[in-house]
C-alpha cells in the first residue's frame, strides 16, 4: 500500500534518493535532508499511513518495531547516553509537512521545552 504521489513512499521504494541508515521489511530510517540537530532521523513505515491520526489496532507491532528501530539508531549514533528526542508532527498547527507517517529521531545536543 503505497501512493505514487508520496515523497516518503518514493523514499522507501529508492525512487527518490536518501541516505537510508537501516531498513527492515515495514520500516526505513534515513536522514533528514535539513538536519535541525547533530542526529536528525527519519522513520517511517513502509505502509502509506498519512500520520498517527490514522493509526488502528493493526498498527500495534509495526509502531513497536519503530520504536526499537529508534532506540537502536541512538545507540549507533552514540546519543543514547546523552539522550534523545522521538516525535511526530500530527496536521497543521505540529507543522506537518509530509502526510505520510514519520518519526523524527534528535539528538546530539541539548533541546528546549516545550518545544516551539
Ligand atoms: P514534518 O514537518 O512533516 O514533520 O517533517 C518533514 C521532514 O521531512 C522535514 O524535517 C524535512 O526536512 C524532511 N524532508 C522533506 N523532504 C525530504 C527529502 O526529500 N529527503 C529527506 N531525507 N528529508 C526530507
Ligand atoms: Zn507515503
Amino acid at each position: 500500500m503505497s501512493d505514487p504521489n508520496c515523497l516518503f513512499c518514493k523514499i522507501a521504494a529508492r525512487e527518490v534518493p536518501a541516505e537510508i541508515l537501516r531498513e527492515s521489511d515495514r520500516v526505513v530510517a534515513f536522514r533528514d535532508v535539513n538536519p535541525q540537530a547533530p542526529t536528525h532521523i527519519l522513520l517511517i513505515p513502509k505502509e502509506h499511513i498519512e500520520s498517527l491520526a490514522e493509526v488502528g489496532d493493526a498498527h500495534g507491532s509495526l509502531l513497536a518495531d519503530i520504536v526499537q528501530a529508534a532506540a537502536h539508531l541512538a545507540r549507533t549514533e552514540g546519543i543514547d547516553e546523552g539522550g534523545w528526542r522521538f516525535v511526530s508532527n500530527v496536521g497543521p498547527d505540529a507543522g506537518q509537512a509530509v502526510f505520510h507517517l514519520h518519526f523524527h529521531l534528535l539528538g546530539g545536543r541539548p533541546m528546549g521545552w516545550p518545544p516551539g
